[in-house]
């Protein structure tokens, strides 16, 4: 209602009343005027938020910060840089999470909020306990398939990292009877087989997802003590002992996917490692740091 307009309704209220003197007129019109200006406040502020959370604004709701020791911090940002990078090498696109256990509490892992890696910020990093509750208890947003993580957590003391990617060059392996075995150097650690991991083997729930907690415990069942696990027209499950050491596993399953399918298209036997062909590296920091630095140069 504009002012003149306002004013207008008043003067003809005011005609047909007795008894009410002009002061009284002006004081009721004044509150109009002030109930008008708080009502315009609100649809502002409103419009304000409602802005912020489209554009991924505030990342953590309410609740715990994430402790602020050395370690933890440099396990967040390589949390944070393993998101870029897997998704600057094609692993990783709107879909699938990086974790890592927390160094100081064997029960608890670090993991965004639900958003695509290569966004992630440290803002969104939440803890959550090994059945994938937030520790913040208020967390929303959280990923569907989280329960990938958590048991695997549990199942393997030994991990300190996990990915689950949709890897796009292992699917034909996950759907065939052709094994995926290492052709190339780079990928010694998928020596001793990959398992394949089939959710209608345990009730198919929700389009292939691993998205309750059983599910994921069978998936780590599936996944035994290797460092990959094939799930069938889905993706994967990489684990390690670092982040690092786990995307470098991540980037390197594709790889040599793609490298076995190009060895048996040229037709023949394909020699594959051998056992003691089979080995890691023992320091990624050459890797990481190009690896990085090339995620940065695309944007990432
Ligand atoms: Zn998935």
């Amino acid at each position: 209602m504009g002012l003149a307009s306002c004013w207008g309704k008043l003067g003809i209220a005011s005609r047909h009343m007795t008894g009410i003197g002009h002061t009284d007129l002006l004081r009721v019109a004044l509150r109009v005027l002030m109930l008008g200006l708080n009502l315009a406040l609100v649809a502002v502020v409103s419009s304000a938020l409602a802005r912020a959370a489209d554009e991924g604004g505030a990342a953590r709701p309410v609740g715990r910060e994430l402790p602020t020791d050395p370690q933890t911090q440099a396990l967040v940002a390589d949390l944070v840089a393993a998101g870029r990078i897997l998704a600057d090498q094609g692993v990783l696109d709107g879909f699938g999470h990086v974790s890592v256990r927390d160094p100081h509490r064997a029960g608890v892992y670090l993991m965004s909020r639900s958003r695509a890696p290569a966004l992630v910020k440290k803002e969104d990093i939440l803890e959550h306990d090994l059945d994938s509750n937030p520790l913040d208890g208020t967390s929303r947003d959280l990923f569907l398939e989280r329960f990938i993580h958590g048991q695997i957590y549990k199942a393997r003391p030994d991990v300190m990292a996990v990915i689950h990617s949709h890897s796009p060059t292992v699917i034909p392996f996950s759907v065939t009877q052709v094994p995926l075995k290492p052709v190339a150097i780079t990928a010694g650690f998928l020596y001793g087989g990959v398992p394949v991991f089939d959710v209608r083997d345990h009730g198919i729930d929700k389009a292939l997802l691993i998205s309750n907690n059983p599910l994921g415990a069978a998936l780590a069942k599936g996944l035994g003590e290797r460092p990959v696990v094939l799930i069938r027209g889905h993706g994967t499950a990489v684990v390690g002992p670092t982040v690092r050491r786990a995307v470098l596993r991540a980037i390197y399953t594709e790889v040599n996917a793609r490298l076995q399918q190009q060895a048996m298209a040229l037709g023949g036997p394909v020699t594959y490692l051998a056992a003691d062909e089979a080995w890691e590296p023992s320091s990624l920091e050459r890797q990481w740091e190009v690896l990085l630095r090339q995620a940065h140069q695309h944007g990432m």
